[in-house]
């Protein structure tokens, strides 16, 4: 059998777009499962298009994301160079490009701007399409010897027939034929000597012996004149899996301005590498059972592009947040208190047991961001409502935490040692007195020291955090609060 060999062939236009990383990830899982290799190209042919750095992004996304490549433009494995500009240089799409001519399959064109700029408007079919009309076609051996002799710019594009179909099979869409009529003579060569992608792709997976294409699906309405230059060159056509659109929430093109459609966006809001990868594996392929927590190992152990699906793919950030919530609460607390520190110093004053709150609010944040919110009232108590110590279910109300906080200040001024155990128990201590239930009386004390109803601990584990001072200056402030009501 055959190797597998997929490849990642990304243009360096900018960031790594969550299109772009299922791409890359799809390739990376094909080539894995099948023990086959993953590589990585460079398609650089369109310069206006180049965006400084954009390759050193590509590098560092596919490095953190795991996604190793087996050959690239850093790691030769006998089909280099894995840089389009770099390959050009050696004549291989000119080469190429010529062999079509010598077929009758390209021929090419002298048309200038003024020219090509007049068929824009050509209507096919009541849709507003570029057909080039096949002008240059009609030149003889001569007159393009002539022109080619006289240095006229021009193109190489490819010759499609007006009649009959081009059939191509992609493994989500099935067959699918086309009226070749509907096919333009696309560039293949541009003015510039650069090949375009449309030709360099072909050339390129070919001579690199590429057996599995994944890529967006909106390069399936161009794949029918790939597949005629394979047929033309008669090699064989690899596997094409066009995969389906990501959307947003509103069945949307996921875009830019949503803030998370690129990797490094999503870094930056929070999320974990491993939960973005796993997320985004799901993002139009599903394993057999509804299983949905995969390591990257896993995916390859489970991928089958078989079970990809062709139907639009919803980004949803709900579920990706819970998904990350997952990582986070499954991952090794100094790996976890590591990325939180930096979000915990922002938010706090020195002189708080940062490990200690860490620790807190590991199993319930989603995303790093949603620690400030959680613990801002350690560093300050923030002003709140007093209606606030009247909870149903805990049969508190005004009067009732107002005796309470009375009852338990002189016990708290009292107590020397203030670790949770310790408090717990004198707090404990008192409700068996009073002969009450547990949240009667630790509801009000939670809600005096911090302010808020929803914290990440228990009353006596956040005076633990707080220290005596600064908790008795608390609970006077709630008794002085309750008093004035
Ligand atoms: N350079 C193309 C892109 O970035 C690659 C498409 C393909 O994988 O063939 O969209």
């Amino acid at each position: 059998m055959e190797k597998i060999r997929t490849r990642y062939a990304p243009s360096p236009t900018g960031k790594m777009h969550v299109g772009n990383l299922r791409s890359a990830l799809y390739e990376f899982l094909i080539a894995k499962h099948a023990g086959g290799d993953f590589m990585l190209r460079i398609e650089d042919t369109d310069q206006e298009r180049f965006v400084d750095g954009a390759i050193e992004i590509i590098y560092r996304t596919m490095a953190k994301a795991g996604l190793i490549h087996d050959e690239g433009p850093d790691k030769d494995g006998g089909y280099g160079p894995y840089v389009q500009s770099e390959r050009m240089k050696t004549g291989i799409y000119m080469k190429y490009a010529k062999e079509l001519i010598d077929k009758g399959e390209a021929y090419y064109c002298f048309c200038d701007r003024e020219r090509l700029a007049s068929l824009k408007t050509e209507v096919v079919e009541g849709k507003e399409i570029s057909v080039y009309d096949k002008h240059c076609l009609g030149l003889s051996r001569e007159e393009v010897q002539a022109n080619l002799d006289a240095g006229k710019p021009f193109v190489i594009r490819q010759n499609i027939p007006n009649e009959g179909t081009t059939t191509f099979h992609d493994e989500l869409y099935g067959d699918i034929t086309v009226e070749n009529s509907e096919l333009d003579d696309m560039i293949l060569i541009k003015s510039d000597g650069f090949p375009t992608y449309n030709f360099a792709n072909v050339v390129d997976d070919h001579t690199m012996n590429i057996t599995h294409v994944v890529r967006g699906n909106e390069y399936l309405s161009s794949s029918p004149k790939y597949v005629r230059l394979y047929d033309a060159f008669g090699w064989q056509v690899p596997v094409y899996i066009h995969l389906p659109l990501i959307t947003d929430e509103n069945h949307k093109k996921l875009a830019k301005r949503s803030g998370h459609a690129s990797f490094e966006d999503l870094l930056e809001r929070g999320f974990v590498t491993e939960a973005i990868i796993n997320y985004i594996a799901l993002l139009g392929w599903s394993p057999e059972d509804n299983r949905e927590i995969f390591t990257l190992q896993e995916l390859i152990e489970n991928f089958d592009y078989r079970r990809i699906s062709k139907s639009p793919a919803v980004f949803d950030i709900v579920k990706l947040r819970w998904m990350n919530g997952e990582y986070i609460k499954s991952m090794d607390f100094d790996v976890f208190y590591e990325m939180a520190e930096p979000y915990l110093q922002e938010t706090l004053p020195g002189g708080l047991d940062l490990k200690k709150i860490a620790a807190m609010v590991k199993t319930r944040i989603e995303v790093f961001p949603d620690i400030a919110e959680m613990v801002d009232f350690f560093g300050e108590l923030p002003e709140y409502d007093v209606t606030m110590y009247a909870h149903k279910k805990m049969k508190t109300d005004i009067a009732s935490s107002l005796e309470v906080l009375k009852d338990v200040l002189p016990i708290l001024e009292a107590q020397e040692d203030y670790s949770n155990d310790a408090l717990y128990q004198a707090l404990s201590a008192y409700v068996e007195q009073k002969g009450c239930k547990n949240g009667y009386v630790m509801w009000p004390v939670r809600t005096a020291v911090s302010g808020k109803q929803m914290t990440p601990a228990g009353a006596t584990e956040i005076m633990e955090i707080l220290g005596k001072e600064e908790s008795l200056r608390r609970i006077r402030k709630g008794i002085e609060l309750l008093q004035n009501v």
